[in-house]
C-alpha cells in the first residue's frame, strides 16, 4: 500500500457524525500499516468530560487488537483530505505500545518525519 493509498483510506473513514447532544465521532480519521503490512483503522471520538480520543488511538485498538503493536507508518486526515499531525498524547502512545515505533513514518501534510523527530524528548 502506497502512502497516498494510506491517506485515502484515513479520508474515506472520516465521516463526522453527531451521535448524541454533546458527542461527535469520525471527525479524524487514521489509518496505519504495521511491519507485517497489515493495514487498521479508527475514528476520532469526540465526547465530554474527556471521555473521547484521536482517530490514531482508535487505529491503534484496532491494531492491538488483532495482536500487532509494530507501526510502520500512520496518518490522520478529516474527510477533505486535511492531514493532521498526531497530538501529544498519540505521539506517546505510538512510543509507549512498542518503543521501536520510534522508527514509526508520521504522514505530515509537508513531507514524512519519523516519530524521534515529532517527540524528541520522550516521557
Ligand atoms: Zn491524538
Amino acid at each position: 500500500m502506497t502512502n497516498e493509498e494510506l491517506i485515502n483510506k484515513a479520508k474515506s473513514i472520516a465521516i463526522t457524525k453527531q451521535v448524541a447532544e454533546e458527542t461527535v465521532v469520525g471527525e479524524v480519521g487514521a489509518a496505519l500499516i504495521t511491519d507485517k503490512g497489515n493495514v487498521y483503522t479508527g475514528v476520532s471520538i469526540h465526547a465530554p468530560s474527556g471521555l473521547g480520543f484521536c482517530g490514531e488511538a482508535s487505529a491503534i485498538a484496532a491494531m492491538v487488537t488483532n495482536g500487532e503493536n509494530r507501526i510502520k507508518t500512520i496518518v490522520a486526515s478529516d474527510g477533505q483530505g486535511n492531514i493532521y499531525r498526531p497530538c501529544g498524547r498519540c505521539r506517546e502512545m505510538i512510543r509507549q505500545i512498542n518503543k521501536q515505533n520510534m522508527d514509526a513514518e508520521i504522514i505530515l501534510k509537508e513531507k514524512i518525519v519519523t516519530l524521534t523527530d515529532l517527540l524528541p524528548f520522550p516521557y
